[in-house]
């Protein structure tokens, strides 16, 4: 299996051949090709199995034909549990966001850090990272808005509920619109999880990779 046949563009090939990545991860495999169809999508698979580009990449090519015009309007929302994670995926799509023809604003907000610059840092922004604490903040300052989301991911769904951030992130989705395309990305399926799946996902294509990478 190769990146092409899973439907990225040559721009994307090229921009993952000249960072040396030849061949896609199985989660990768099965992933790719449900976003890029704007299915919701489940994804269990360990850590260290590649589950980033799984969902940087198709997401990238959905802003190719859309970008949000309102600004401090985020068009995508992307959860995660920790500041190393924000920094982590926001790197990826830095990383990849050149093969666009148009250029993407991403920014990673997370909290333990002055909140000043990153209310600036909201002027014009396409992809969102962020922690929940620190993105409720922003909320609660009308520094962005969420009701332009097209996208949610929740990744480390699983550590983020252990974090005990249920109830900030259910406070984060009463502020987007219904209609959305939802990705929960987690290295494990405890009962917990499966609970959160079912309130954020609709009718999910379920990605679920044993143990054989
Ligand atoms: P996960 O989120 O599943 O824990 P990551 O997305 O953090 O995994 O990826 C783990 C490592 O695998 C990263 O260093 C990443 O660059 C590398 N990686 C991802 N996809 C591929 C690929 N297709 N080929 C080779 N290495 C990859
Ligand atoms: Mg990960």
């Amino acid at each position: 299996m190769s990146f092409e046949s899973l439907g990225l563009s040559p721009a994307f090939v090229q921009s993952l051949a000249n960072q040396q990545y030849t061949k896609p991860t199985t989660i990768q495999e099965k992933a790719i090709p449900a976003i890029l169809n704007k299915e919701d999508v489940l994804g269990i698979a360990k850590t260290g199995s590649g589950k980033t580009m799984a969902y940087v990449l198709p997401l990238l090519m959905h802003l190719q034909d859309h970008v949000g015009v309102k600004n401090r309007h985020a068009n995508m929302l992307i959860l995660v549990p920790t500041r190393e994670l924000a920094e982590q995926v926001h790197t990826v799509f830095k990383t990849f966001s050149p093969a666009l023809s148009h250029p993407v604003k991403t920014v990673a907000v997370y909290g333990g850090v002055s909140i000043n610059p990153q209310m600036m840092g909201m002027q014009g922004v396409n992809v969102l990272i962020a922690t929940p604490g620190r993105l409720l903040e922003l909320l609660d300052n009308n520094a962005v808005h969420l009701s332009s989301i097209s996208t949610l991911v929740l990744d480390e769904a699983d550590k983020m509920l252990n974090l005990g951030f249920k109830a900030q992130m259910d406070q984060i989705l009463s502020h987007l619109p219904a209609k959305r395309q939802n990705i929960l990305l987690s290295a494990t399926l405890s009962a917990d999880l499966q609970s959160i799946q079912q309130i954020v996902l609709s009718n999910p294509t379920v990605i679920q990779i044993e143990e054989e990478e």
